[in-house]
């Protein structure tokens, strides 16, 4: 870790804004971790070409939507790392009718720009909490959908700041895990099907980064597309401890189960270490109950894992990605 070293350097010319020892917590939906020791947050497209150019090439970076499935542990994380909500906002309907949207546009803006526009299939957008950058890492999904079923392209920046389009073919797609073919999946910070690291870090610097998609969606009706959201978002809230700090689905779901019916059947509903707990309402969930550390978080989640293997067989491999290193004593 070299946490105390300069920050990259910057040119004047940026509109950006460059955070330094920048709490995580305010970036992660679970409101708890580490710091970044540095976060940019790019003005437009054409600001964050100018401000990868000007890192040095050893300078690790890594691609930040709402942090709605991402832990920082609590001594931190080295390198850069980019925010892209707020940013990359562009979302339009274009001659061909495809949807061009940008990395930082949230599922929920997405959902709803679609549906004004009558089109149907992206009402599931709704219910995920995260930006267009992060469901297409995640292949992210719900109720039978999922974003890389609609992505006809997307669009790049690499480590260097030149842009490139690439097309589905070019991905492994999978459950909950995108990963570049012939690619090493690892430094692509882009997710792994089937991965369970000892203790699940992931190195995300990218060589390369989503900023946008174009988006394929069927011609549908604005009005049932809204029924459809909210509908959708009722059970969300019916379903989820959406009152308190949480990163979703903690585990995929495995191979015909699902791990929340897994984890309620070791009893682990309400199991608590620290201020973190296995959710009451949702077993697959767990929720920051007030000042939980990245410690708590991740400790609750090895123990969970451990114990549903112990007593059912069955391995869990966990969805959110934690990064950064552990808090030591000095
Ligand atoms: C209440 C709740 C409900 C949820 N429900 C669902 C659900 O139904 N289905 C589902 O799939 N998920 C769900 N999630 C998880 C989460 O919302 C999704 O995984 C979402 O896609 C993450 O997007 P994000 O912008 O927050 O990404 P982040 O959490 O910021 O990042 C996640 C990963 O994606 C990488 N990443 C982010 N942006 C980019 C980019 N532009 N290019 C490359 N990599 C990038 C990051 O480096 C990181 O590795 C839920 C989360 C919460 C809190």
């Amino acid at each position: 870790m070299t946490m105390n070293e300069p920050a990259p350097y910057v040119s004047p010319s940026l509109r950006g804004k460059l955070c330094r020892e920048e709490s995580m917590r305010r970036h992660t939906s679970w409101r708890a971790g580490g710091v970044a020791q540095c976060l940019y947050q790019a003005a437009d497209l054409a600001d964050l070409q100018v401000f990868l150019g000007t890192l040095p090439v050893t300078e690790s970076v890594w691609p930040v939507g709402l942090g709605s499935n991402l832990l920082v542990r609590d001594g931190g994380v080295a390198g850069t790392g980019i925010l892209l909500h707020g940013a990359l906002n562009e979302l339009c309907v274009q001659p061909d009718r495809l949807i061009y949207v940008q990395a930082g546009v949230p599922g929920a803006k997405l959902a709803r720009y679609a549906a004004l526009n009558n089109f149907q299939g992206a009402e599931f957008c709704a219910g995920i909490p995260g930006t267009l950058g992060g469901m297409l890492a995640m292949n992210a999904g719900c109720y039978g959908s999922e974003i890389w079923q609609h992505v006809v392209r997307v669009q790049l920046i690499t480590r260097s700041g030149e842009f490139i389009e690439r097309v589905p073919a070019e991905y492994h797609i999978g459950y909950r895990s995108v990963a570049l073919r012939g690619g090493d999946e690892e430094d692509s910070g882009m997710g792994k099907s089937g991965f369970v690291p000892a203790s699940f870090s992931l190195l995300a610097s990218p060589s390369e980064f989503f900023v946008g998609a174009w988006l394929k969606f069927l011609p549908g009706d604005a009005e049932v597309s809204r029924k459809k959201i909210k509908a959708l978002l009722s059970q969300r809230i019916a379903s989820q401890p959406l009152n308190l700090p949480n990163a979703g689905s903690v585990f995929r779901n495995p191979p015909n189960d699902y791990a929340a019916r897994l984890i309620e059947s070791c009893g682990l509903k309400g199991r608590k270490r620290g201020s973190a707990q296995v959710s009451e309402k949702h077993a697959n969930f767990i929720v920051n109950t007030g000042g939980a550390t990245a410690e708590n978080i991740e400790g609750l989640i090895v123990e969970v894992r451990d114990i549903v293997e112990a007593q059912t067989g069955v391995v869990l491999h966990p969805e959110v990605k934690i990064i950064g290193e552990n808090k030591t004593d000095e």
